[in-house]
């Protein structure tokens, strides 16, 4: 089984992720952060993420263990990730890893679940991976990060937090290539107004439909 599940940030991707991944035994990938890993090493090699020749040079060394670092979770390494992600070489470097992990799952799994903006169209589009696209308004989804960003001792400014995923979902919309858009057979979930658990059980929902054996 592969689930991959698109959508812009903090609409609750990670959350349903890692329920899904615990409930059906699969291995889970975050994907924004081998974007965020690179993003990390160009900051911390004082080069520039829109370099597209650094960045890739960057994204071909990147490996599983390169996904740990809390530096990761922050705002500078999510500010870098989205430029470097708007190379295409950057992309096609990461692309194995994420194909790899959703074919060759690491464990004693049962599959793979992949969240991030192009698993379903771009990493996995095969029909039988099932896709989920997850989204909520600007607005919720700006409170959602002040809180995860307060809850690991940053003081975040809502006004502030709320322009820069503006500009964000602006450079992942806009990107000539992978740019975020909802597969065609993807299950769209609303968060705005969902609790986790409620979000939970409309994939359940929709994931055993489409898994019922036929007749
Ligand atoms: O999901 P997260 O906020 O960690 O992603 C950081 C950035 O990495 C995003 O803004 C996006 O530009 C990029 N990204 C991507 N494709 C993915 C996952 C993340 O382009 N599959």
């Amino acid at each position: 089984m592969i689930i991959a599940i698109d959508g812009p940030a903090a609409a609750g991707k990670g959350t349903l992720a890692k329920r899904l991944a615990a409930h059906f035994h699969l291995a889970y990938l975050e994907t924004g952060l081998l974007y965020r890993a690179v993003g990390l090493r160009i900051l911390r090699a004082r080069q520039n993420p829109a370099d597209a020749k650094a960045a890739a040079e960057a994204a071909s060394s990147i490996a599983a263990d390169d996904l740990h670092a809390p530096e990761l979770r922050g705002e500078a390494a999510a500010g870098a990730a989205s430029i470097v992600a708007t190379h295409p070489e950057v992309r096609d470097a990461l692309l194995n890893f994420q194909r790899n992990f959703a074919r060759n799952p690491p464990g004693d799994v049962k599959g793979a679940a992949l969240d991030g903006r192009d698993i379903g169209t771009v990493i996995c589009p095969e029909r039988d991976v099932i896709k989920l696209y997850v989204f909520a308004s600007l607005a919720k989804r700006a409170e959602r990060r002040v809180r995860e960003l307060q809850a690991r001792g940053e003081s975040p400014i809502y006004a502030r937090v709320l322009q820069d995923m503006r500009e964000r979902d602006l450079r992942d919309a806009s990107r000539g290539v992978a740019a975020l858009k909802i597969a065609p057979d993807a299950f769209k979930i609303d968060t705005s107004d969902l609790t986790a658990d409620q979000a939970f059980a409309k994939a359940l929902d929709f994931i055993k439909s489409r898994t019922r054996p036929a007749g």
